[in-house]
């Protein structure tokens, strides 16, 4: 049995039996890590309610080779991101994150840049001046991460390069196709030039110095159901807390 220490967020938390939580992290050294906080719903638990969802802490854990369920030793807090929780939505969309971190599956499962993604859009989600950009920004960065880089540039088909070009949208092929291909996916859909331009940016937005315009509805709209047919596709899940957000509107 070894002893590992990192840092770590509590990506998902759910109780066991009366006094105990089982744990999601997603943690800088090891991906993802599933663990038993013993006692940690106890008014005078060690953990001093440091074990929740969303929390930023450091990890102590003891690695048992072979198994699923770790313990969890120790989890000092390094930020509770108050000021987030204070808001519902900020909240709501904060957990979506860690639900998709939680759901998409990539080689190894350790990466840092996710881990930094997940902290950095918690710190912008209070300064958001549109916080449904932010999340597109938070999708397309943890696509990039993990490996599954949709393609705008181009058509995917046949490599042209599309700059002001009308294309169709193939979730299926991860990215546009331009017209003369479109019999390529003929469920691909439509989408403005406009929204093409938006991905385009935001693919290559800095979490930390978000995008900022105007968005129109339907850009939004486009977006949304862009960045969703993608992660559909790469989760294979259902994300509960998406239908939630979607059933506030
Ligand atoms: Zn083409």
């Amino acid at each position: 049995m070894a002893v590992k220490k990192t840092e770590a967020i509590v990506i998902r938390s759910y109780p066991l039996g009366d006094s105990s939580k089982i744990l999601t992290f997603y943690t800088k050294e090891f991906g993802k890590v599933r663990a038993v906080a013993k006692g940690a719903k106890r008014t005078k638990s060690k953990f001093r309610g440091n074990v929740e969802l969303l929390n930023h802490g450091f990890l102590v854990f003891f690695e048992k080779p072979n198994r699923d369920l770790q313990n969890v030793n120790e989890f000092d807090l390094i930020n509770c991101f108050d000021q987030l929780k204070q808001d519902f939505d900020q909240t709501t969309y904060a957990c979506y994150c860690s639900e998709l971190v939680d759901a998409i599956e990539f080689e190894g499962g350790v990466n840092q840049g996710v881990f930094s993604l997940l902290i950095d859009t918690f710190k912008m989600l209070p300064a958001a001046k549109d916080i449904l950009l932010l999340i597109r920004t938070f999708e397309l960065c943890l696509l990039n991460e993990t490996g599954y880089m949709p393609i705008f540039s181009h058509c995917i088909s046949c490599s042209d390069l599309l700059i002001d070009t009308p294309a169709k949208f193939s979730d299926r092929l991860g990215g546009l196709i331009c017209l003369a291909c479109r019999r390529q996916d003929l469920h691909s859909v439509s989408i403005s030039l406009e929204s093409i331009k938006l991905l385009k940016t935001l693919q290559q937005t800095d979490i930390s110095a978000p995008y900022e315009a105007q968005v129109s509805q339907k850009n939004h709209q486009e977006l949304k159901t862009v960045l969703f047919s993608l992660i559909a596709n790469q989760t294979q899940k259902q994300i509960k807390s998406l239908q939630f957000i979607e059933n506030l509107k």
